[in-house]
């Protein structure tokens, strides 16, 4: 690879990293609001100024990336002459190395025109603005919502570097890098509209699931945030009224959980086993009842490794419990086998299939 396309790869990487900054680049100290901190002000003593500028300050950033860019194939020598930067070989060069310095010129027109009536026009005093009640100034509002960020009882959220959602006692907020949606919580309604499940890790059977939950005001548009469900909890507490879920969202089942509804759908019709004798609590849970027999029933025969085998025990786990006991010895990798596979009894050893799970009489699942 040459030399220029690794450079160009490189600060693609950067620039990306900067828009969008992983936690690497977080930690490393790497963004623009570590680097230009001095001009934003304190975010938790004039939190809607100290956005007000942060977008700012990002719009303009992102703007001078390209021209950045243009500039330091000049300045690293992979270009010897100043025409050739805007000239180029190709049009598509000539365009992008124009645009490039048209851009910081447009996001500066931008910024002047935000900054025009003290902000009157800015995305962020606008979605403020639209609860001044009789004619009172944005700048009230700002400071009700500046007051309720310093005290201790919000809940601060923020699932992706992009965005970060904040409740205090009387708003929901939504920073993003160039905005901020407000919505008060006396006339928003939350909406549960989509959860949605992702593996940490392959090595993990473990799960996050994310919600995408709507924030609809009278008074705003809609929009949406994105919470981990881990703080749900935290965010329904915070809010004076109760998050709604829509019926068709599956409401934080970890990949444990989805294993056990499957399999008790798969022991649902092995014939049943009658016990004559006193049915003792699960221990595993010692919650429920005892509610399965490890029923040797499958065609396996006897004698030959990794075969099923009888186990003597009597009834003393729950569904549920099996179930989790069965997950625990699978391979986490091999989800789409789990069915198929075998465990053993976890008190006698005996080898097991789900064939050979059969359900007490009288339990209904
Ligand atoms: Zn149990
Ligand atoms: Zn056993
Ligand atoms: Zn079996």
């Amino acid at each position: 690879m040459s030399p220029d396309i690794v450079f160009t790869l490189f600060y693609i990487l950067i620039s990306f990293g900067l828009i969008y900054p992983p936690s690497e680049f977080l930690s490393a100290g790497f963004t623009v609001q570590q680097w230009f901190g001095n001009l934003l002000g304190s975010e938790p003593e004039h939190f809607v100024r100290y956005h007000i500028r942060n977008s700012i300050l990002n719009l303009f950033v992102y703007s001078c990336l390209p021209v950045l860019y243009v500039i330091l194939l000049f300045v690293l020598g992979f270009v010897d002459e100043v025409s050739e930067l805007f000239i180029g070989n190709t049009i598509l060069w000539s365009v992008f190395a124009s645009t490039s310095i048209i851009l910081p010129l447009m996001a500066l027109l931008q910024i002047q025109f935000w900054r025009e009536n003290n902000f009157e026009k800015h995305p962020i005093v606008m979605n403020l603005k639209k609860f001044c009640n009789n004619n009172t100034h944005w700048e009230t509002v700002a400071s009700e919502i500046n007051n309720e960020y310093r005290r201790l009882e919000k809940v601060c959220v923020s699932t992706s570097p992009w965005a970060k959602v904040i409740v205090t006692e009387n708003w929901v907020l939504k920073v993003t890098p160039l905005t901020m949606f407000v919505a008060h919580q006396s006339d928003a309604s939350l909406v549960v509209k989509e959860a949605s499940n992702y593996q940490v890790s392959h090595m993990s059977p473990s799960e996050t699931q994310f919600l995408n939950i709507e924030v609809k005001s009278g008074r705003t548009d809609p929009f949406i945030i994105r919470i981990n469900a881990t703080s749900f909890k935290d965010l329904e507490n915070r809010l004076a009224r109760t998050i709604n879920i829509l019926p068709n969202v599956k409401f934080h089942k970890s990949v444990v959980e989805q294993f056990v509804d499957v399999f008790k759908e798969a022991i649902r019709n092995n014939p049943r086993y009658v016990v004559n004798m006193e049915l003792e609590q699960c221990i595993g849970c010692l919650q429920s009842q005892s509610e399965i027999k490890l029923n040797k029933l499958c065609d396996d025969v006897g004698g030959q490794q990794d075969n099923c085998t009888a186990c003597f025990c009597r009834p003393m786990w729950c569904v549920d419990c099996i179930a989790k006991w069965f997950v625990s010895r699978q391979d986490p990798e091999q989800r789409g086998q789990w069915l198929s596979s075998k465990c053993t009894c976890p008190m006698c050893r005996a080898t097991f299939c789900l064939l050979d799970v059969s359900l007490l009489v009288d339990v209904e699942i």
